[in-house]
């Protein structure tokens, strides 16, 4: 063995950050807040970071104070960046199907009023 010598490496810049990786960032405190709740329920250990330095940001670059979501343990990395972009690809199309309050009808969640009778779609409950 005479080529490759582990000990001259530089150190990897994730030794710098531990097993801790980023998992989402956005300017939406909320939805931050939401997803980590959401991790949280599915037995995903996670950080969030910057979650009340909005409005205080001064001299900041935006991105710099966002909110942002961190995963402790890197092996549940995958399973948290899975439930993010399932929580998210849901989120785009407006949420969940729902049920017309007035007549009963099943309606998409893109849809804000019944394809039935008309009725506006009722304010998600949470
Ligand atoms: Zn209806």
């Amino acid at each position: 063995m005479i080529h490759g010598n582990p000990v001259d490496r530089p150190p990897r810049p994730e030794a710098v950050t531990g097993a801790m990786k980023k998992v989402y960032s956005s300017d939406n405190y909320f939805l931050v807040g939401h997803l980590r709740q959401l991790l949280e329920n599915n037995h995903i250990k996670c950080i969030a970071k910057n979650e009340f330095l909005l409005g205080g940001a001064g001299e900041l670059p935006p991105t710099e104070c966002w909110p942002e979501l961190w995963v402790a343990e890197d092996f549940q990395y995958d399973k948290a960046r899975e439930l993010v972009e399932g929580f998210l690809a849901s989120a785009d199309n407006g949420g969940s199907p729902w049920h017309c309050p007035a007549c009963g009808e099943h309606s998409e969640a893109q849809f804000t009023a019944c394809w039935s009778c008309g009725a506006e779609r009722p304010l998600p409950i949470d």
